[in-house]
């Protein structure tokens, strides 16, 4: 069995499409938690956004990474409303810029890449750590993941590191207040629950690793 040293075009498509089942078997659970801290809809806007990535999957041009991000993210950013699509949109084209113009990405790459997604979303929508927001999930993803790489990890076990961080993480805002987005309009009221931006990146984290660490 050969380790993967880095991740190839179809790749990056298998994992769009898992991604994408998931959000659409995890659509209530979002939905259901969006319902206890905001307006009960994370799930359906991030499912109608991934169905309408994945039909864009066959007009991309194969082979170029960063080509097919941008696609993503800007398709996110069309199809999808509220606070969530233009910060996943724009996490998905930072994805694209870190990956512009390659084939395949190694583990620095993919470094680059959830440094310039977490530094995209919080250009975008302000939000600190600990504001319980996607962030909480996506910065300790891209922490546990760059110290993995210095640890000497390979790819596999820096990916399932990084999925286990970006879920510790989704689980600690549930007793934080919110300070961002429309949970933030709840005030102490929204402590005691799991925000739902944080709970589906850490799903893009996990199938992430799901997707590129198999062992298969
Ligand atoms: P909306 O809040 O407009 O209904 P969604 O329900 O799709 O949009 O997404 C809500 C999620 O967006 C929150 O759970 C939170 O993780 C994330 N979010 C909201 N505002 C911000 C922000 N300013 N920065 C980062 N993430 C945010
Ligand atoms: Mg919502």
């Amino acid at each position: 069995m050969s380790r993967r040293v880095a991740v190839a075009y179809d790749q990056v498509v298998a994992w769009l499409k898992v991604f994408a089942a998931t959000l659409a078997e995890n659509k209530g659970y979002l939905t259901e938690l969006d319902s206890a801290i905001g307006d009960a809809d994370h799930g359906i806007n991030m499912d109608r956004g991934f169905q309408a990535v994945i039909g864009k999957l066959d007009s991309a041009t194969p082979g170029d990474i960063g080509a097919l991000f941008k696609t993503v993210g800007m398709t996110l950013v069309s199809k999808v409303g509220g606070a969530g699509g233009p910060l996943y949109g724009t996490l998905f084209l930072q994805v694209g810029v870190a990956t512009a113009g390659k084939d395949r990405i190694t583990p620095e790459d993919w470094s680059a890449a959830l440094a310039g997604a977490v530094a995209g979303v919080q250009a975008r929508g302000k939000a600190e750590p600990g504001d319980k927001t996607m962030l909480d999930a996506l910065i300790p993803a891209r922490d546990a993941f760059a110290s993995a790489l210095a640890d000497g990890a390979d790819l596999p076990a820096a990916l399932r590191r990084s999925a286990d961080a970006a879920e510790e993480g989704m689980r600690a805002t549930i007793p934080l207040v919110a300070r961002k987005g429309r949970a933030s309009y709840l005030g102490e009221r929204s402590a005691g629950h799991q925000d739902p931006g944080a709970t589906s990146s850490a799903l893009l984290i996990r199938t992430v690793a799901d997707t590129w660490a198999g062992d298969g």
